[in-house]
């Protein structure tokens, strides 16, 4: 899922200060799950901006609404009420949902209040690790299910560079395993390490524009 975390208070506030009724649309999927914008999350956020606005001696009107998801148009109709009796929108989605927001309610100004950090896995409670950089052409099936985009610190597709260290890390920080010695021992571990011998041509990034894509038998819904 993707990762996201608040960012710092003040920066918040300083996009926020010059607005008297503010709406905080909250995210009941991602940024729920990684503890950065549900609920609790949301709310927290309001107190804490009550409590700025109260230093300066100016009186703000809050509302908390989380949605199920904030990139569906579906579950942003829920609010729209709401967005009319309001100056501005904070949202604690990822920046997916913030861009949707703004585009379903133009006239309205809206806040990202997290920074979305990446697509990971939950390591352990409120502890991620990024996995995926989403390069729209997934290499999984011949590292051993060891992602070389957003593991190896180059991005090599064909590696390893002559920099790890002879413990297994990556030459930028001994903290950091070399992802490609990885890739060797679990390829080795699994009698496949004939996958990485092939040279594998430089990544095209041919979507990487703003990419779209409709899942296979939906195509007739979409295309005329
Ligand atoms: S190769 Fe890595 S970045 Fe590309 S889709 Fe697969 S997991 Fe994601
Ligand atoms: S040492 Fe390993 S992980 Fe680090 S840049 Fe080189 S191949 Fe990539």
């Amino acid at each position: 899922m993707i990762k996201a975390k608040r960012k710092p208070l003040d920066e918040i506030f300083n996009m926020v200060k010059d607005y008297s009724r503010i709406l905080c649309v909250g995210c009941g999927a991602c940024t729920s799950v990684c503890l950065a914008g549900g609920q609790r999350e949301t709310e927290i956020l309001t107190q804490e901006l009550s409590e700025c606005f109260s230093q300066k001696g100016q009186r703000v009107e809050f509302s908390v609404f989380v949605t199920e998801r904030q990139c569906n148009a579906e579950y942003l109709a829920d609010i729209e009420d709401m967005v009319k009796e309001h100056d501005c929108i904070i949202s604690t989605a990822c920046g997916v949902g913030v861009q949707y927001l703004a585009e379903k309610y133009e006239s309205k100004p809206v806040f990202p209040a997290l920074n979305t950090m990446f697509i990971g896995l939950d390591r352990d409670i409120a502890f991620f690790e990024e996995r995926c950089r989403t390069c729209g052409n997934c290499k999984l099936g011949y590292t051993g299910g060891i992602c070389p985009v957003t593991c190896c610190a180059k991005s090599l597709l064909n590696g390893p560079c002559s920099g790890t260290n002879a413990d297994g890390s990556c030459e930028v920080s001994r903290d950091v395993p070399c992802a490609w010695n990885k890739i060797y021992e679990r390829l080795k571990a699994q009698n496949r390490l004939e996958n990485i011998l092939p040279i594998q041509p430089p990544m095209d990034w041919i979507d990487k524009g703003p990419a779209s894509f409709i899942q296979s038998g939906y195509e007739k819904r979409y295309r005329k």
